[in-house]
C-alpha cells in the first residue's frame, strides 16, 4: 500500500426510496455512488423493503447499505451524496420524513464522531433504525459503530418491525 492509500476511509452510506420506482431508484444511486471521483465500492447489502417512519400515508421504502472506499472529506462526500439526490429528482419538502425518491446518509466514517451543523456522523438514529442495522450487519457482521457498540448487539436490540430481505 503507497502513502496515498492510507488516506482512504471506510464509510457506510445508507440509501432508501419509496417512489418512482424505489429498487431502480437505489441501483442507480449505487452506479452514481461508485462514479464519484475519489469513491470505490467495497460492498452492497441486499435491498430491503420497510414500512415507512413517520408519516403512514406514503408509500414502503426499499432501503440498502452500501460501503466504499473514498479520499473525500466527510462534507465533500456529502455534498456529493445530496447532488445524487437532486439529480434522481428529490424535492426537499419541509415535512419530516416524508416521501423521497432518493435519500443517502452518510452513517458511518471511519472511527470519526463528528458533529456539525450539517454533518451528524454515526447518523442520528441508526442504533434504532431496522432499516439500517440489518443491511449494515448484512455486509460487515464485525463492525463496531463509533461510540453506539457492535454491530450485532445493536441488531440483536432492534425488532425487525416489518422489514424484510428482497430477493
Ligand atoms: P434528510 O431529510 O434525511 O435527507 O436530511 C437531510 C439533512 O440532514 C441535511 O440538511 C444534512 O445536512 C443533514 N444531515 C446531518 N447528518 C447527516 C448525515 N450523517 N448524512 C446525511 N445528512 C445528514
Amino acid at each position: 500500500m503507497n502513502n496515498s492509500e492510507t488516506d482512504w476511509i471506510t464509510v457506510y452510506i445508507g440509501l432508501g426510496s419509496n417512489l418512482a420506482n424505489p429498487s431502480e431508484q437505489i441501483k442507480s444511486a449505487r452506479t452514481a455512488i461508485t462514479h464519484t471521483l475519489g469513491v470505490r465500492e467495497l460492498a452492497f447489502s441486499s435491498l430491503y423493503h420497510s414500512p415507512p417512519m413517520g408519516p403512514q400515508d406514503q408509500p414502503d421504502y426499499v432501503n440498502a447499505v452500501i460501503c466504499v472506499a473514498t479520499e473525500l472529506p466527510p462534507m465533500d462526500l456529502l455534498r456529493c451524496l445530496q447532488g445524487i439526490e437532486n439529480d434522481q429528482g428529490r424535492v426537499r419538502k419541509d415535512q419530516r420524513w416524508g416521501a423521497r425518491t432518493l435519500d443517502l446518509d452518510v452513517l458511518i466514517y471511519g472511527d470519526r464522531i463528528i458533529d456539525l451543523p450539517d454533518l451528524i456522523v454515526p447518523h442520528t438514529g441508526l442504533a434504532e433504525r431496522a432499516f439500517v442495522l440489518y443491511p449494515l450487519y448484512e455486509i460487515a457482521p464485525q463492525l463496531l459503530v463509533p461510540g453506539k457498540g457492535h454491530i450485532a448487539d445493536l441488531t440483536a436490540k432492534c425488532p425487525m418491525n416489518g422489514l424484510r430481505r428482497l430477493d
